[in-house]
């Protein structure tokens, strides 16, 4: 059985009818409403504190100061903005992935007694801090060896880069045992599948059915896909992301690197996994239980409630995110994905049917595709079938393999990247 280190944290319950004599007793979780626990701050570090979800984030704990003590905060090359961060939350460590802006980073810092430094060793000493909770919101398969440091100390990673889970998701969950960390997702279909399985017996688990807007191009024909641009894929009708998972959305790979993400998290097969298309993004996801029962989460599209639920979690947290008036909404609607159109989430469905390494590969060779998309190198529909090939290619080199570690996982990434590489000369 895979590790579950999701299911590691008990929901607190108490009987609310135990009194009332011949019913039965209902348990329900003890939620409180309003900030974590007051009786100490906690200890936060945010790795990609720059970025979407790192801004959110910080965001959070900017409307509840007392409530966290920033450790450590990261970014790879806005030393200037990751220099207001770190000053605003009186963070103790700040990290620059690139060396080149150390010395933007210092002045940036001068005279505060924050402590800068930079490059990947420096990365991963901000993971090792001591806290009590790691976000991990770097994106890509950069945020790997961050994220697994984070991810040996024990602490709680709440964890936004999935790339780590498609990449090396059976190595990773390993090191979370090992060590006893705590794992909760951000991805919000995740978060949503997380709450609605609370306490769940496995065995009742029928299907989790995680939900996909569908991105800008979901009424599109394949004809005018041929020619979307980068600007086009960019602007996404529901959610305001960086720049990579906005791409993935637009070609549907997201929602396939999501079903391998679900995967290593919740305990059911892969065949138990799927997404539905709905437009509206208000369903986040849908559990079907063997008795009939689907539980699922709605939210506004705002990433600050996942990043709450993880932050808070047992509890709850205020997020001033808008509130569901389903009512004004009218109706939510749903629709099958069309995988002909959108042939990267067969792509990755493929990569998870067969295992080992194939969805690492599918991950580095997706990086690839997408950065030469925007880089006008390479065509919107190719992404597809650039990755595809790559998988192809490294199954004939013999490198879908068993990983035994985190270094067989980045011998496999830096070796689909180059042979991604190869093949864009090719388009
Ligand atoms: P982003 O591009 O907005 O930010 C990425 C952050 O990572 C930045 O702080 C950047 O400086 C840092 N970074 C980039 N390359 C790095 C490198 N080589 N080394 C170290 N740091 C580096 O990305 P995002 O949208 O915030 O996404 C972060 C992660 O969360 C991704 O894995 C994404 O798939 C996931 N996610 C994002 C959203 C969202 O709404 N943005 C939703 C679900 C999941
Ligand atoms: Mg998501």
């Amino acid at each position: 059985m895979r590790p579950l280190a999701l299911f590691s944290t008990d929901l607190d319950v108490m009987a609310v009818t135990a009194s009332v004599p011949n019913r039965p007793v209902v348990r329900v979780p003890v939620v409180e409403f309003g900030a974590p626990d007051a009786s100490a701050p906690m200890r936060l570090s945010v790795l990609g504190a720059t970025g979407s979800i790192g801004k959110s984030t910080l965001d959070l704990v900017g409307r509840a100061p007392d409530r966290f003590e920033i450790v450590a905060l990261t970014a790879q090359s806005n030393a200037r903005e990751l220099a207001v961060l770190a000053r605003r939350h009186r963070a103790r460590l700040a990290v620059i992935g690139d060396d080149a802006q150390l010395a933007e980073l210092r002045d940036g810092l001068a005279g505060t007694g924050i402590r800068a430094a930079a490059g990947l060793e420096a990365l991963i000493e901000a993971a090792l801090m001591p806290a009590d909770c790691v976000m991990a919101a770097i994106v890509g398969a950069a945020g790997l060896r961050p994220t697994f440091a984070a991810a040996s100390c024990g602490a709680r990673i709440a964890l936004a880069n999935k790339e780590c889970l498609v990449s090396a998701g059976h190595v990773f969950t390993a090191e979370i045992a090992r060590s006893g960390a705590e794992l909760l997702p951000v991805d919000s279909e995740h978060s949503a599948a997380f709450q609605a399985l609370s306490g769940a017996d496995p065995k009742a688990i029928e299907k989790i059915v995680l939900t996909a807007s569908g991105g800008p191009f979901r009424t599109w024909a394949r004809e005018a896909l041929e020619a979307a641009t980068p600007e086009q894929a960019l602007k996404h009708p529901n959610w305001s992301m960086g720049a990579k998972v906005t791409i993935d959305s637009a070609t549907l790979m997201n929602k396939g690197l999501e079903l391998i993400e679900a995967f290593h998290l919740f305990p059911v097969p892969a065949e138990a996994l799927d997404c539905v298309i709905h437009p509206q993004s208000i369903v986040h996801c849908l559990v079907s239980y063997v008795d009939g029962s689907v539980l699922a989460q709605m939210a506004s599209p705002d990433m600050r409630t996942p990043i709450a639920v993880a932050l808070a979690w047992p509890k709850r947290m205020a997020a001033p995110t808008e509130k569901l008036d389903l009512a004004r909404l009218g109706s939510l609607t749903f629709e099958a994905p069309d995988e002909v159109r959108f042939p990267a989430l067969g792509v990755a469905r493929a990569a998870l049917r067969r295992g080992d390494t194939a969805p690492a590969v599918l991950n580095a060779a997706n990086e690839v595709a997408v950065k030469a998309f925007l880089d006008r190198r390479l065509k919107f529909l190719d992404i597809a079938a650039l990755v595809e090939a790559t998988i192809e290619e490294a199954e004939r080199q013999g490198a879908i393999c068993q990983a035994h570690g985190l270094d067989d996982i980045l011998h496999i990434d830096g070796l689909a990247r180059r042979l991604a590489v190869e093949k864009l000369n090719g388009y």
